[in-house]
């Protein structure tokens, strides 16, 4: 069961006009912010004044459905995806919070709401998809955890205050050997040893995290220890329906710029059966997959929201993989047809084909996906959902 509550006739609906009201005001960011590589902090200053982070969680009371989140993550990554990103990366470590049922929770949460930002500290350089090769470890000595190990492609490194860190506490290959611990950034012991420069999401700061014998409270520890694998998975079930969301607002922010470029005149309109044809059925093929991919994903979150369940992980999974993909094939296309418009650095759909790329390959690559459903084919039953 989910411990986010929303109310089936809600669902979504708050989200939606305040989303692309805000995101509106991201206009002009993006290419900026892809050219130099960070953050405008006027965007972040954005975020905190408009309280985005507030409407995103929810309040304590009643947390925020996936719909809701969704709404608003595919609206600002229609604008910028690094800054869609930035927000996802929260509501991710938002969720894994809520699920671990720590006691700490409810202060956590405040946190996020406040816009403090967290990074997500999983990957190693030899554990992507095969998490289970971690090498970074966490040992208990009397009230402490001593954490030692790298973490790799860590988002919103150096501009977290707050990261979740999955380590090993025990030492053999077992799901039950890894556990997640809160690690504040100005712990001794921390640090960012480099930067990745990027193809796409450039705005967005991806870095090596180093723990290097730091020190916690037992009480960092976020879940039960042992139990950081159970965790991360069930949390990948909200988080992959969220990069579905990213994705769709890349296709559809594509599409919507692709049509500034070269969409069809008045005239051309009249005439488009006739001379236009061609173009215009290309037009038409990549609205027919924006909103495939779109309708996919509102249809698994309104009905994790209506049942107050976590999507399973095939839905979960299929909605990452068929948007991110959709991502791809409509910046491409969108690329291709503008041609020469589109090319230059600092053209959006320049930004969109690249940062698309990615959302193929985080939060699992789309192999990883099809691997996750194939392990379910048994268990699917359209019936029942
Ligand atoms: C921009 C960006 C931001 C990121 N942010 C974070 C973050 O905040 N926190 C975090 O923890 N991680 C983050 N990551 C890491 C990301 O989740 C991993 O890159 C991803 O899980 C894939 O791992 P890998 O890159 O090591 O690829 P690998 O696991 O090395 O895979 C390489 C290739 O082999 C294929 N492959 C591997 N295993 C299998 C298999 N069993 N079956 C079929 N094919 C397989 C993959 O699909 C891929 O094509 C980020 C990555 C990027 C690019």
């Amino acid at each position: 069961m989910s411990p986010i509550n929303e109310r089936p006739d809600q669902v979504g609906q708050k989200g939606l006009f305040e989303a692309e009201r805000f995101a509106a005001l991201l206009e002009g960011y993006p290419e900026k912010m892809d050219q130099l590589e960070s953050f405008d902090p006027q965007v972040i200053s954005l975020l905190r004044e408009h309280a985005v982070w507030r409407a995103v969680h929810g309040s304590a009371e009643a947390e925020a459905g996936l719909t809701t989140q969704c709404r608003w993550i595919e609206a600002l990554a229609a604008k910028c995806t690094s800054t869609a990103v930035l927000v996802q990366s929260q509501l991710t470590v938002g969720h894994t919070i809520l699920l671990s049922g720590s006691p700490r929770a409810g202060e956590l949460l405040d946190e996020m709401r406040d816009g403090t930002i967290w990074g997500w500290g999983l990957t190693e350089a030899e554990a992507g998809s095969d998490i289970l090769s971690m090498k970074a470890t966490a040992h208990h000595e009397g009230s402490e955890y001593v954490i030692r190990g790298s973490k790799r492609f860590i988002s919103n490194a150096g501009i977290a205050t707050r990261y979740l860190v999955f380590a090993r506490t025990r030492a053999e290959r077992s799901s039950k050997s890894i556990s997640a611990f809160v690690v504040p950034s100005d712990t001794q012991g921390l640090s960012i040893s480099r930067y990745e420069h990027k193809m796409g999401l450039r705005a967005s700061p991806t870095g090596d995290v180093v723990l290097d014998d730091v020190r916690v409270p037992a009480s960092s520890a976020i879940g039960a220890i042992g139990e950081g694998v159970g965790l991360a998975l069930s949390t990948l079930r909200w988080s992959r329906p969220l990069i579905g969301a990213v994705s769709v607002g890349v296709a559809r922010g594509a599409f919507e710029q692709l049509m500034k470029v070269v969409g069809p005149t008045e005239r051309e309109l009249s005439e488009l059966i006739d001379s236009h044809q061609a173009k215009g059925h290309r037009l038409a093929e990549l609205l027919m997959q924006v909103l495939a991919a779109r309708s996919l994903l509102y249809d698994v979150t309104t009905r994790a929201d209506i049942s107050g369940e976590l999507p399973s992980m095939w839905e979960a999974a299929s909605t990452k993989a068929f948007c991110s993909d959709v991502a791809m094939k409509v910046a491409s296309d969108a690329l291709e047809i503008a041609g020469r418009e589109a090319v230059g650095v600092g053209a959006p759909l320049h930004r969109y084909y690249r940062d698309a790329k990615i959302l193929q390959i985080f939060e699992g690559t789309n192999q990883i996906q099809k691997n996750a459903i194939m392990k379910e084919l048994g268990s699917v039953n359209f019936a029942r959902r």
